[in-house]
């Protein structure tokens, strides 16, 4: 079959795909998942066979093991066949967004034989930088400017101690994703030799365990110890596991010792990472530590007029004006609400936006803010209770018998998840180290993966409050 574009079976696959992409509640594995579509570069459809093209064999093998069942399944859903195949592929004329050489160094590009027969030389596989994701579209502001100048400082002196490595942390959708790439992407413009690597921390920890188990992991070490930029998302994914940590801390220091930069994000600082140990923790507070805060209301205009410019038909002022002001959690969902206001526009292009046809339009994100933010983490851990039929005592106890560790557990998961409540408001109102607060987190948030009992739980205690699952924060 050969690699040619087929539009109807992209417009199948791109349904399937938004289809299976409103079904995932956490925005982290969103993120994730939509990182790695972004590596698709065709889709061909033949024999019941939708063959999905990728630019590198670590994305292939990835979407094959982790999503094709998913996928599979939304394709059904939106095919005209009943039954449907999927197979994901290296394509043969794919180019990586940035090919890092490595050892031993390619053949020259001239005298190298065709693709197709020489054996793919090894990428390092770089995520895919977004190249909207720049300096120039970064609006600045009082919550963000200290991260924004440290990340100018490593654009200008990548590798130097002060700034390596840069560790810029804050809550979900302010713009540490960005602010990172835009490291990468400036740097790239600057200097296209560069090696340069982005991907997030559970990318990392995947190469690594294939790497182990492949019998690869000199070619693994290797490969990170060459980069001149290494930057790794979302840190605090990175699960317990010595040797992981042990091979991180090694990598880690060869780079800084060869002044190569490294850049790192998380949602918290970090010395409430909660399963780092030590010793890294204190490597990753060597250089700079810098924080995003939510934005105020100048800065959030200020955005939602960046990301406006260009739009057409353009954006009054009183709409992005009524958007600052009412949404305050985080840009992303900003973001959402103007992308309504433009296709309001689109579509009834000589109603005029007064405040009422706003509030109607928006009224969903309007609530969402209203009943999150209200909420206190006592009436969480009083709905909760009653619900797990324990008191709040017994919630606020130490005791850690299972039958109070879950409820106790899904106060916290409800508190970090679904009010802007900061996590040392939190950690105080359970009595808690703010460690202990991001473990219960995370423990939820696996076990929901797997069981669909605690996840109606869940919505049943959402639904007290007008929320449900769908109104998580990230
Ligand atoms: P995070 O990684 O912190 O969760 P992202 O970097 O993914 O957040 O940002 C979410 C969205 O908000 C992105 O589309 C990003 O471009 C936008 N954004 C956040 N902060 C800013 C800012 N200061 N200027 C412009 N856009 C921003
Ligand atoms: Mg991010």
């Amino acid at each position: 079959m050969s690699e040619t574009i087929d539009i109807k079976s992209k417009e199948t696959w791109e349904r399937a795909k938004q289809i299976y992409l409103s079904t995932l509640s956490s925005a982290a594995e969103r993120g994730q998942v939509e990182r790695y579509l972004e590596t698709i570069t065709s889709v061909m459809h033949e024999n019941g066979v939708f063959v999905i093209f990728v630019t590198n064999d670590y994305s292939a093998s990835f979407l094959r093991d982790k999503y094709s069942d998913k996928l599979k399944k939304c394709l059904e859903l939106v095919s005209s066949e009943g039954k449907v195949d999927i197979e994901f592929r290296t394509s043969e004329r794919a180019k990586p967004a940035i090919v890092v050489p490595s050892e031993p160094p390619p053949v020259a590009a001239s005298v190298s034989p065709p693709r197709a027969h020489a054996k793919a030389p090894p990428l390092a596989s770089t995520m895919p930088l977004n190249e909207e994701y720049t300096f120039d579209n970064f609006v600045s502001g009082k919550s963000n400017s200290w991260a924004l100048a440290a990340a100018q400082g490593v654009v200008s002196n990548p590798g130097k101690s002060g700034y390596n490595p840069l560790f810029i942390h804050g809550g979900t959708g302010l713009g540490k994703t960005h602010l990172m790439q835009a490291i990468g992407n400036e740097l790239k413009k600057k200097n296209p030799a560069l090696n340069i690597c982005y991907l997030t921390a559970e990318t990392f920890l995947n190469e690594y365990v294939n790497a182990l188990q492949n019998g690869n992991l000199e070619s693994f070490r290797k490969r990170y110890r060459k980069m001149d930029l290494l930057m790794v998302d979302d840190v605090q994914f990175l699960q317990k596991g010595r040797q992981f940590q042990e091979e991180f801390f090694n990598t880690f220091n060869a780079l800084q010792q060869a002044q190569r930069q490294i850049v790192m994000t998380s949602d918290v600082a970090p010395k409430n990472l909660p399963s780092i140990e030590t010793r890294l923790i204190s490597r990753f507070e060597g250089g700079m530590v810098q924080e995003i805060e939510s934005p105020n209301y100048e800065t959030r205009l200020a955005i939602l007029k960046k990301k406006s410019e260009a739009m057409v038909p353009s954006i009054p002022d009183n709409a992005l004006e009524f958007i600052a002001d009412t949404i305050k959690s985080h840009v992303r969902a900003m973001e959402g609400a103007l992308n309504r206001v433009r296709i309001f526009r689109m579509v009834e292009s000589t109603t005029p936006l007064t405040n009422d046809v706003l509030t109607h339009m928006l009224r969903d994100y309007i609530e969402k803010e209203k009943s999150l933010r209200s909420l206190t983490v006592e009436e969480i851990q009083q709905s909760v209770a009653k619900r797990f039929h324990v008191s709040i005592d017994q919630i606020l106890s130490a005791e850690r018998t299972q039958s109070l560790v879950t409820p106790r557990q899904m106060a916290m998961y409800i508190s970090r998840k679904y009010t802007t409540r900061s996590l040392p408001e939190i950690a105080q109102s359970f009595g808690k180290t703010h460690a202990t607060i991001l473990h219960g987190v995370k423990n939820i948030e696996k076990r929901l993966d797997v069981e669909p009992d605690l996840k109606s739980i869940l919505n049943e205690v959402l639904n007290e409050f007008g929320c449900s699952l769908k109104d998580n924060l990230d």
